[in-house]
């Protein structure tokens, strides 16, 4: 186990990478704490639960509501919590997200704490603080920046992952690769994702370091008004296609990667598109998805990221080198309908 502690600017949170989940009860008193956990992961790995107080939720995005929220705070009313009560998620982005947002306004806030049970939570969605709920079908519309106070990783959560779920992790990490570190690029192309579900101390190191690197782009940024826009590398887009077309989060932002890398040709001389693709394709990612440019469009217009008239879109100069670049409404539909055809083909 490697314990570290990310200072933001009011608070902290402590990492515990590679840990196993019963290193919770050094830190945290069962007695007052409630774990919020879908039935999924309850199921799977319900023997970890045992002495636990715990609240099972449906999984899935669609639960991801506010009547999910006062389902929850009427239970942690009949468990009799007070304050002094650490909620902790135990799950992916939907539980983490969740638990954030009640334990944000639940009596004004208690104390929290994520284990996440997802490659893409331990990387990704569990770090940053963002936290929230769906409304109908705008998602994240609602929710706090707040930051956990530990997220402890147990790699054995990892066992039953289904393999999309794998995959979905590493559309983030291929995120990572692309706008931050050109070393770890090289790296993922050097190795597949058998050898990482095989090799223990290779998934501990991209795991890590990719938490990491999350954490470093949030201290520079916590409320998103420079370098944390840069993690929304292939989301623009792939927010706009993902529901549509019934696509995985993961798979979404592979193809908005690929998008976003041709934008990079025109606006920023960037070159390297070939392998970028490559490398999503290496790890079973989809890199093309046929679309309806003005469908696609509607969705992007009314992303909750778009100021005014302007899209701010993260290109890649080179692979580890991001920039947002402020682009006209107009000018993105452009390419958007360009693309459409291009793509079709
Ligand atoms: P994310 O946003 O991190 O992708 P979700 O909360 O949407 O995560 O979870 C994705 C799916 O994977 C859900 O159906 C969830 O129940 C399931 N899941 C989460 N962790 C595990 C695990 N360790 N093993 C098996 N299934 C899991
Ligand atoms: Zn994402």
């Amino acid at each position: 186990m490697t314990i570290k502690k990310v200072h933001y600017n009011t608070s902290s949170t402590s990492f515990y990478f590679a840990a196993g989940f019963a290193r919770l009860k050094d830190f945290i008193d069962i007695k007052h704490a409630v774990i919020l956990v879908d039935e999924n992961v309850f199921n799977l790995h319900t023997k970890k639960f045992k002495g636990w107080n715990v609240i099972v939720l449906k999984p899935g995005e669609q639960y991801k509501q506010q009547a999910t929220v006062d389902s929850i705070i009427t239970q942690l009313i009949q468990f009799n919590v007070d304050r002094k009560t650490f909620l902790i998620g135990v799950g992916g982005g939907v539980v983490t997200d969740i638990t954030g947002y009640v334990a944000s306004v639940f009596m004004r806030g208690i104390r929290f704490g994520f284990v996440p049970t997802t490659l893409l939570s331990m990387v990704d969605a569990s770090i940053g603080g963002k936290n929230g709920i769906d409304v109908g079908v705008y998602k994240n519309i609602v929710g706090t920046i707040n930051q956990p106070s530990f997220i402890l990783h147990d790699h054995l959560f990892l066992k039953t992952l289904p393999a999309d779920e794998w995959r979905n992790g590493f559309a983030e990490i291929i995120k990572h690769a692309c706008i931050k570190d050109a070393a770890m690029f090289k790296t993922l192309e050097a190795n597949n994702l058998k050898k990482y579900q095989s090799d223990k101390k290779l998934l501990n190191e991209l795991i890590h370091r990719n938490a990491l690197l999350k954490s470093k782009v949030v201290i520079a940024d916590e409320f998103e008004s420079g370098d944390r826009r840069l993690l929304n590398f292939g989301h623009t887009f792939g927010h706009a296609i993902e529901n549509t077309y019934k696509l995985s989060h993961g798979q979404a932002v592979a193809v908005g990667m690929v998008m976003a890398c041709m934008i990079s040709e025109a606006y920023c001389s960037f070159k390297d598109t070939n392998r970028v693709i490559g490398l999503i394709k290496k790890y079973g990612l989809p890199v093309h998805q046929s679309y309806n440019a003005k469908k696609v469009i509607d969705v992007m217009k009314a992303d909750k990221k778009k100021v005014k008239d302007i899209i701010n879109y993260v290109l890649l100069q080179k692979i580890g080198k991001a920039v947002v670049m402020p682009i006209d409404v107009k000018e993105v539909e452009n390419i958007i309908s360009q693309m459409e055809t291009k793509n079709l083909s």
